[in-house]
Parts: C-alpha cells; structure tokens; sequence
C-alpha cells in the first residue's frame, strides 16, 4: 500500500498565483487512501479519553464522522452561520479577505465534557481557533485536534500552542 501523503494531489497557483492547494478528494476517490486516513486519525486518539468528536463543515465532516463512528463516539457538527435549526453559539473569525462566523448547537457541548476536534488540514489555525473558543466558551475541554494535513509554514501550530495537535501529513 502507498503511503497516505502519496494520495494528495498538489495543485499549483490554485486559488491564486504561488498557492499550492493540496487536495484532498484524491484521499477520498482511493479505497485505500480512505482508510489510511481515518485509521490515521485514529491511531492519533486512540489512547485518549473524551466524550466527542467535533469537526467543522464541510471537510471536518468527511473525516470526523468515520471517526466518530468507528470509535463509538458522537459528532458534533460546527456549521457556517444561519444553517443550524436550534438555539446556537457563534464565533466571528478573520479569514484571508474579510471574515466569517460559525456556530454549533448550545445543548451540544455539556460543561467538563471532553473534545476532540477533527479537520481536514491546518494552514493559519483561524478556524479552529474560533472552534476552540466556541467549545470552551460552553465549558468543553479540548483534549486534542487531529488533522489530515499541515501546511507548516503558515504556523497555525503557533496559535493553538496550548493545545495537543496532530497531523497525518505535513508540508513546508
Ligand atoms: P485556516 O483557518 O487558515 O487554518 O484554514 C483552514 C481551512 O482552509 C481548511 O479547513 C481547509 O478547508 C482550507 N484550506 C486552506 N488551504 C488549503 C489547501 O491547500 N488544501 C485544502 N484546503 C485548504
């Protein structure tokens, strides 16, 4: 079997000129990079106790909810603003060109309970950082984020300093 980093496809000048955009539908479309990557994510929590997994859409939901499944585990979806039915928390957050906000359910996340976050890929850590404010603003404690891939250079690994984070596949 190859290895897990051997399934991404790399995209030059995508979305812009000097961005490599690394895609990770090339993971998906193969048998055996599907299961490389969720049996990866959960070799990285597998020794872990929590209460959750959460990941955020529309990628945190690909690979968080296999997770979830295959270790019993409930996921709690994040969603952009105005998608969830039920009363909510929001976090506003800075992205590249202009700002976005996200939200999860309220009676989703109990105080004390334990959270592990799923994504696809790090790059500056704005998205998770706001998640992580938005889990703890509830009470939650978060045990531990994995991730498919990291593009080390934009430092987002800085940002979440405190937390414990994981990533299957990391590029410069
Ligand atoms: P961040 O908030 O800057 O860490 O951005 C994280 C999100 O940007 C990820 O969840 C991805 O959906 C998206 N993203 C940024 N760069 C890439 C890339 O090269 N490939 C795939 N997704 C990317």
């Amino acid at each position: 079997m190859k290895e897990l980093k051997e399934y991404v496809r790399s995209i030059p000048d995508f979305p812009e000129p000097g961005i490599i955009f690394r895609d990770v539908t090339t993971i998906l479309q193969d048998a055996d990079g599907l299961a490389l990557s969720i049996d990866g994510l959960r070799a990285e929590i597998k020794d872990l106790e929590y209460d959750l997994i959460l990941g955020p859409e529309s990628r945190g939901f690909i690979f968080g909810v296999p997770v979830a499944y295959a270790e019993h585990k409930p996921f709690i979806p994040v969603r952009k603003k105005g998608k969830l039915p039920c009363e909510t928390v929001s976090m506003d957050y800075d992205l590249e060109y202009g700002k976005a906000t996200i939200e999860i359910h309220k009676d989703a996340i109990k105080p004390g309970d334990r959270v592990v976050i799923v994504d696809d890929l790090i790059a500056t850590g704005g998205t998770i950082e706001a998640i992580t404010k938005l889990v703890e603003s509830l009470g939650g404690e978060i045990v531990k984020i994995a991730f498919v891939m990291e593009l080390e250079g934009l430092k987002g690994r800085e940002k979440l300093a405190k937390y414990d984070i994981a990533s299957l596949i990391k590029y410069e």
